[in-house]
């Protein structure tokens, strides 16, 4: 008995070693090898415009920031991550292809079978545009809520509690953000592929299967990694109207008062832009990071990971201390 929850702890162990390992080799992957290389010569476009004395890779490698404290929340957040996905995440994928599936069965049952179905280019090309604008449009609304609601605010402070950046703190978020960004990828998904399936007669399943989303890969090509890095990588003013430059997304983790709540979009700088949360990237200057000067409170994974729990425990205590008070 013993023996087999041991055994079952090293398979897991396994499993989540490997999935974090696959992350540098999995082309859907913002940590592929081939986009960091190509973060890497963006970095180098960066270090030679500006004045900067010190080596290339003493200016890309800064022990500062790859082994702080908050670098190493960052690394252990990642790996525990991975075995919140295959726990909690995993089992549950297949889900957006049964919503896709129901999707295109209600389609059908509603309007009857199109009388004529769009192309497998057009199909191609539109499911991959609106599959992605409203994956970032959801995403942003989501990120507002975070942001503007209390409750769900001290979940993602974890991400914004990181005082260096590297592009693991990609996934410095907590488990909780995690599973709800992963919901939201699912319903998305399978709403929209269900759409088009139903709109270019079952020619979905072939693009599907093939993994295109041409704007995602040119995404990550062009130095996605580098929003979390100290690597200030901005935009012409014209496009960071449209897209959020990786100097951009720094912005958003200043503890400048002035930077709270401020670009918030993923890829497209649009819903920042609409509603009034852009900042540009001329009119920052010198930025640190995190969520209060004193972030001593996040500097381990425990830490971070009891957070929000020890901070709605201290709240209730309080509000009961507060009833008791006036009774
Ligand atoms: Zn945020
Ligand atoms: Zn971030």
């Amino acid at each position: 008995m013993l023996l087999d929850y041991i055994k079952e702890i090293y398979y897991l162990l396994e499993e989540t070693i490997s999935l974090s390992l696959s992350y540098f080799v999995n082309t859907n992957k913002r940590i592929h090898v081939l986009y960091l290389l190509t973060s890497i010569i963006l970095a180098f476009y960066v270090y030679k415009k500006s004045s900067i004395k010190s080596s290339f890779i003493k200016y890309l490698f800064p022990k500062k920031i790859w082994l702080s404290k908050s670098a190493f929340v960052d690394y252990s957040l990642f790996c525990f991550n991975s075995l919140v996905k295959i726990v909690l995440i995993g089992p549950y994928i297949i889900f957006g292809f049964y919503i896709a599936f129901y999707t295109d069965e209600f389609l059908t049952v509603t309007f009857g079978f199109p009388k004529e179905s769009i192309g497998i280019t057009q199909t191609l090309v539109f499911y991959t545009i609106v599959l992605t604008v409203l994956n970032d449009l959801f995403s942003y609304i989501i990120h507002l809520g975070m942001h503007k609601l209390p409750f769900l605010w001290e979940f993602h402070k974890i991400h914004h509690s990181a005082t260096s950046l590297n592009p693991l703190t990609q996934y410095r978020i907590h488990p909780f953000e995690l599973i709800i960004n992963n919901i939201r990828s699912i319903l998305i998904f399978g709403l929209v592929t269900g759409l088009f399936d139903y709109l270019s007669a079952h020619q979905i399943d072939k693009l599907v299967f093939l993994g295109v989303n041409i704007f995602h890969f040119i995404f990550l090509l062009l130095g996605a990694n580098l929003r979390h890095s100290h690597v200030k990588l901005k935009y012409p003013k014209f496009l960071e109207y449209i897209f959020i430059s990786p100097f951009q997304h720094q912005i958003h983790h200043s503890n400048n008062p002035k930077h709270f709540n401020k670009n918030m979009g993923s890829k497209f700088a649009l819903w920042d832009w609409m509603l009034g949360t852009l900042v540009l990237s001329k009119s920052v200057g010198r930025i640190s990071f995190g969520v209060d000067k004193d972030n001593s409170q996040f500097d381990s994974l425990l830490k971070n990971l009891l957070s929000p729990f020890k901070t709605f425990t201290y709240s209730i205590t309080r509000m009961i201390k507060k009833k008791k008070h006036f009774n």
